[in-house]
C-alpha cells in the first residue's frame, strides 16, 4: 500500500544526534537550537525565532503573548486543525469561527470585518497547504481595530506572499507572530517539533521568558544578569538538543527537499489538469501566493464522488485522505458556536481529498493514480 505520507530522512539526523549527545549539552537552547534559529531568521527575515516542541506550543505561546483573557474573542477559520483554536481556548477566549474563501480553504478575508466586536483581540489566519491568505487585507483590519495577527504557518515553511507594495515576504513574518510545525507530516520535520517567529520587537524579551518556564534563564546564560529567577508566566516550551540536532539535518537540506516536493506537485498538476472535470477540480494558487508543495489536493463535486475516489484508489493500493472537519460543528464547540452557517468550510470538509505527496513517492504511483482517476 502506498502510504499518504512517509517522513523523509536526509541521512545526517543520527550523526547530529550523536554529536549533540556527546557534547554533553542535551537540554534545550544549545548549539543545534541556535543553528536552526539563526538559519530561519536569516533565510526568511524573521525578527527572532524560538524552537518549540510543536506548532501547538508556538500557538500557545502566542496566545500568552497576546495576553488573551477570559471573554476575549479570537477570529479563526473553521476549516483548520484543532490546535489553532485550542491554544486560545486554553486562555479562556471565545472562538469566533470564520468561513473559507470559495476558491481555497483559507479564511475569507472579506468576511472578517463583520465578525469584529469590541471584545476581539486577535485574528489567526491559517495558510492552508502553505498557500498564503490575503495578508494585506488582514493586516489592514488589524491596524484599524488594534488587533494582533498570529499566522498559523504550520504548513507554510518556505512559502511567500507578495502584497500591494510588490514586496515578497515569507509567511510567518507578516503578523505579530508566526507559528510553524516540524511534525513528521510537514515538509521538513523532526517527528514532533515547531517554532515561534516573533516579528514585533516589543515581545522579544517576554517571549524568551515564557519559553523558559517563566524565568529569565536565557538572559542569565548570555551573561546579561547575574542570577535568574521566576519573573512571569510560562511553560517548558523548548525542545531538547536531540530534537534540534535532528531538525538541523533537515534544515541543511531544505532546498533539496523543496525541489523534489515541487517536482512531484508539478507532475500531479500536469497529469491531472487535462482530466479535471465537473467531478473534481485542482488547487488554484492565487497570484499573490507561492506554492511550497506542502500538499496536493482535489476538490470533488460532492462527498459521494469523493468517497468513490477514495475506494477506487484504495483498490489500487493507494491511500488518499480527506482533511479537517469544520471546527464550528465539532462535538467540543458546537454548543458554543453562534449557529452561523459556514458553507464554504463545510464544502471543503465534504469535498477535499489529499493525495500522497512525500520525497520518495515513486513516479509510477503518480501514473497509476492518474489512470485510476481517469477511469472515473
Ligand atoms: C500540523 C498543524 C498544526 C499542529 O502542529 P503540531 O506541530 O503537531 O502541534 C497546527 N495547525 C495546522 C494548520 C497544522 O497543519
Amino acid at each position: 500500500m502506498t502510504p499518504f505520507n512517509k517522513p523523509y530522512l536526509t541521512g545526517k539526523e543520527t550523526h547530529y544526534i550523536y554529536e549533540a549527545v556527546n557534547s554533553g549539552k542535551i537540554s534545550g537552547n544549545g548549539m543545534f537550537t541556535q543553528r536552526c534559529q539563526n538559519y530561519f531568521e536569516e533565510k526568511y527575515g524573521f525578527e527572532k525565532c524560538l524552537l518549540t516542541t510543536s506548532c501547538t506550543d508556538a500557538l500557545e505561546m502566542s496566545a500568552i503573548l497576546c495576553d488573551i483573557k477570559p471573554g476575549d474573542e479570537v477570529i479563526i477559520p473553521s476549516y483548520t486543525f484543532v490546535s489553532t483554536a485550542l491554544a486560545f481556548v486554553r486562555q479562556g477566549a471565545k472562538i469566533v469561527f470564520a468561513d473559507s474563501r470559495k476558491d481555497n480553504p483559507n479564511i475569507d478575508e472579506n468576511k472578517i470585518e463583520a465578525l469584529i466586536t469590541s471584545k476581539t483581540k486577535a485574528i489567526v489566519p491559517v495558510h492552508y497547504a502553505g498557500v498564503a491568505c490575503e495578508m494585506d487585507k488582514i493586516m489592514e483590519l488589524a491596524e484599524k481595530y488594534k488587533l494582533f495577527v498570529v499566522e498559523d504557518a504550520a504548513q507554510a515553511i518556505d512559502s511567500f506572499y507578495t502584497g500591494k507594495d510588490g514586496v515578497r515576504k515569507s509567511l510567518g513574518s507578516i503578523g505579530h507572530f508566526g507559528c510553524f510545525s516540524f511534525h513528521e507530516t510537514k515538509n521538513i520535520q523532526c517527528g514532533e517539533g515547531g517554532m515561534l517567529a516573533i516579528n514585533d520587537n516589543r515581545f522579544l524579551k517576554r517571549s524568551e521568558i515564557i519559553w523558559e518556564k517563566g524565568t529569565n534563564r536565557a538572559e542569565f546564560f548570555r551573561g546579561e544578569v547575574d542570577k535568574y529567577g521566576w519573573v512571569d508566566t510560562g511553560s517548558s516550551f523548548l525542545p531538547s538538543e536531540v530534537t534540534a540536532a535532528f531538525l538541523y539535518a533537515q534544515v541543511e537540506n531544505i532546498e533539496k527537499i523543496q525541489r523534489k516536493r515541487k517536482a512531484i506537485w508539478e507532475k500531479y498538476y500536469e497529469l491531472l489538469s487535462p482530466i479535471s472535470n465537473s467531478k473534481f477540480r485542482l488547487p488554484e494558487i492565487p497570484v499573490f501566493a507561492t506554492n511550497n508543495a506542502h500538499m496536493f489536493y482535489l476538490i470533488f463535486s460532492s462527498i459521494d464522488e469523493r468517497s468513490k475516489a477514495i475506494e477506487k484508489l484504495k483498490s489500487k493500493n493507494i491511500s488518499s485522505v480527506f482533511h479537517y472537519l469544520s471546527l464550528h460543528s465539532s462535538p467540543y464547540y458546537i454548543e458554543k458556536h453562534d449557529g452561523r452557517n459556514l458553507q464554504e468550510a463545510d464544502k471543503f470538509t465534504k469535498c477535499l481529498l489529499r493525495l500522497p505527496l512525500f520525497f520518495e513517492l515513486p513516479e509510477k504511483v503518480q501514473e497509476e493514480l492518474f489512470q485510476t482517476l481517469k477511469s472515473i
